[in-house]
């Protein structure tokens, strides 16, 4: 064997013994949240509460639709990064409504949430500068501070004290400030506490950046946690998020990442960011189906409000808090546990995959339940009685 494969064997009996390799499963989704599993005979068909195509755009006769007509006039694939001859003009279309629905001056579409904040975080900040980002935010904001080699500090999960007391230590020694944080934590489902980050950025003069992957087409009539912050807002008090991140592949159904800022802003993007300038545009059919998901998100508020129901109907069956957004966690501990946990509800009928280290904390590996607009209320239920059943201590269930 070959010292590279004998290394990477290695590596993978590491991980299994740990609980750790990860396995692609072929699967097929369908609309009503319904996936088939495995190939061939051993094919299954499951209810999927692990998906987050949380309004069902993804399997829509409309978005696909778009899609289909993007690809028979504009093509397959762009052919070229936007700054080259890639620049269709549905792109400038996107942008424009992305913009204009989540009320910022300007937009930048990404050809990934991951890209987006890989480009977005080096093209603000350097080496003299100080990034703040949350413990919990989404690995790919921690991938763009790293890269930007900024200095990094690491604050407790929504601790604004803890986020004063860093700011109050580190801050003066840097240029520029920028805190990052997921507006719906991915793996929690909890909020950032958006209007208290406002006033520390504005005391600090950090700049805030919100991950809303998980908010756009959910919270805040749709247009994600800094509207449904706003909303919220007691009397007093700010919600201001100067630089809003997002992505086209979650609620939206499709595929992309976005930024939503100020003009001069998305221009410094589109100039400087190298995820931006070194790589293909989104394919027409792609960036025509976030059009039409759009659309749909403005229009069909019933939508948003089936998928957070069910999700509060889940929680409130099985005996969990009142989720905020389409996410409910259930931390087991053990990545074993998760693992046996998730092959156990398979065997119902369900697919949730387990989540385990290093997406998630060391000894706080998960089911993560999520829930789309079009889940059955039959479905929720069978499956909150076997998570009671087979999961919940007995004081509790
Ligand atoms: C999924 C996710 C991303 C990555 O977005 P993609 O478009 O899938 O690359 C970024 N941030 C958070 C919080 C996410 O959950």
């Amino acid at each position: 064997m070959s010292s590279l494969d004998a290394f990477a064997a290695q590596k993978l009996d590491d991980l299994e013994a740990r609980g750790l390799r990860r396995r692609l499963v072929v699967t097929e989704r369908e609309a009503a949240a319904l996936a088939r599993r495995g190939t061939g005979g051993q094919q299954r068909r499951l209810v999927s509460f692990c998906c987050n195509d949380y309004l069902n755009l993804s399997q829509d006769e409309r978005v696909k639709q778009a899609a289909a007509e993007a690809a028979l006039t504009a093509g397959a694939g762009a052919g070229a990064s936007r700054l080259i001859t890639g620049n269709h003009a549905l792109y400038e279309r996107l942008e424009q409504r992305l913009a204009a629905f989540k009320g910022t001056a300007a937009a930048v579409v990404f050809g990934s949430g991951y890209l987006a904040n890989l480009g977005i975080v080096p093209a603000l900040v350097g080496k003299d500068d100080l990034v703040l980002v949350d413990e919990l935010a989404h690995a790919c904001l921690f991938a763009g501070a790293r890269l930007a080699g900024a200095a990094l500090a690491v604050f407790r999960h929504n601790d604004m004290n803890h986020l004063e007391t860093v700011l109050q230590e580190r801050r003066a020694a840097h240029g520029q400030a920028l805190i990052l944080t997921d507006g719906v934590f991915s793996m929690d489902g909890d909020l950032a506490p958006l209007a208290e980050l406002t006033a520390l950025a504005r005391r600090f003069d950090a700049w805030l950046m919100t991950d809303d992957a998980h908010g756009l087409g959910v919270l805040g009539e749709g247009r994600g946690s800094t509207a449904h912050a706003i909303q919220r807002a007691a009397g007093g008090e700010e919600v201001e998020v100067p630089l809003q991140m997002g992505t086209l592949s979650k609620a939206v159904g499709a595929y992309g990442g976005y930024l939503c800022a100020s003009r001069p802003v998305v221009d410094l993007i589109k100039t400087r960011a190298r995820t931006f300038i070194y790589t293909t545009a989104l394919p027409p059919p792609v960036v025509a189906a976030a059009l039409a998901a759009l659309e749909i998100i403005e229009h069909e508020a019933s939508r948003r409000r089936r998928a957070l129901d069910h999700a509060r109907l889940f929680a409130e069956l099985v005996g969990l808090p009142r989720p905020e957004a389409c996410i409910v966690p259930l931390v087991l501990g053990e990545s074993a546990a998760a693992l046996a946990a998730s092959h156990a509800l398979e065997e119902e009928g369900f697919l949730v995959t387990a989540i385990r280290p290093p997406t998630v904390p060391d000894g706080t590996a998960r089911l993560r339940f999520t829930f789309t607009a079009d889940h059955r209320e039959d479905d929720i239920r069978r499956l909150a009685a076997c998570v009671r059943a087979r999961f919940l201590p007995r004081e509790s269930a």
